[in-house]
């Protein structure tokens, strides 16, 4: 297990908090703690936004971007939205689930290597082909419900699935989303694992108020934690309907497994199968 380590955010964005995000980390041998600095609430002062891309200093390396719903009249809106009955239902596939891959022979090889053909490389993991790009190189910054946040093109047609869902579906259980995190360019697992954040893949909402009891403190001793209740969903703030709407899409919720990492959602549909035409959306597979 590795203990947490402090660092201070050069904008004094720096609550003090730690987050263990087991998107983050947690290998065999135990989760990892991992560094994530939360934003305030939107009524809070806003810093500039942090630095982004390959620009980033290395003190923010092991630190998901985080961009707040201040930043998001700055990016640029994502292209191409597609009505919803554009969108196909996907489950996850079984091989890329985290709980599934670690119990299957050279489970966690064979969903790197996927994930390296899928989304491109990242350093030292998987074995790139000839003229394999790094994945790094297809993040795109886009939105999601209202906020920015940086992302694999490749992965963008299906949040905006996720998020027409949620509107249509979600209207009785009011939810607004404070901050995402999406890329992040250095692992967060040990143990030979590679969080999806590195490829792009992944998406935390609102760390600070989701929970991951099953991570290291403090995010286990989070009072959340210890409150009794029947299931993970009651252990967040984020409504179960978020997670359904996500889950129709492709995405698995790291609230299933034993890292309890209510706030993070990763896509391990086929990107191919996002939409029910190529033509209808960029972003796709189309590169
Ligand atoms: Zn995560």
């Amino acid at each position: 297990m590795t203990r947490p380590r402090a660092t201070t955010l050069a904008h004094g964005l720096v609550l003090g908090l730690m987050v263990l995000e087991a998107c983050a980390g947690a290998p065999s041998l135990g989760p990892v703690a991992v560094e994530l600095t939360v934003p305030p609430p939107a009524a809070a002062p806003v810093p500039p936004p942090p630095v982004l891309g390959p620009s980033l200093d290395a003190s923010f390396d092991s630190r998901p971007e985080i961009l707040l719903a201040s930043d998001a009249a700055a990016t640029t809106p994502p292209d191409g939205r597609a009505p919803l009955s554009a969108c196909n239902e996907q489950p996850p596939q079984d091989f890329l689930v985290r709980s599934n891959f670690l119990r299957a022979p050279d489970g966690n090889g064979r969903s790197i290597q996927y994930r390296t053909d899928t989304y491109g490389s990242v350093p030292g993991f998987g074995h790139p082909g000839a003229g394999a790009l790094p994945a790094r190189g297809s993040v795109v910054t886009t939105t999601f419900m209202g906020l920015p946040v940086r992302m694999h093109k490749k992965v963008v047609p299906a949040l905006r699935c996720v998020e027409e869902e949620i509107k249509v579906t979600c209207g009785e259980h009011p939810y607004t989303a404070h901050a995402l995190a999406g890329v992040r360019f250095n692992n967060t697992y040990r143990g030979g694992e590679v969080t999806n954040h590195m490829f792009g893949i992944a998406i935390d909402i609102d760390p600070a108020i989701n929970t991951c009891c099953g991570c290291v403190k403090p995010w286990s001793s989070s009072p959340l934690c210890a409150r009794k209740a029947k299931t993970e969903y009651d252990r967040m703030a984020m409504p179960e309907c978020w997670v359904h709407a996500f889950e129709r899409y492709g995405f698995y919720w790291l609230g299933h497994d034993v890292l309890r990492d209510t706030m993070h959602y990763e896509f391990l549909g086929d990107p191919a199968k996002i939409q029910r035409s190529a033509t209808v959306v960029g972003g796709g597979d189309g590169g």
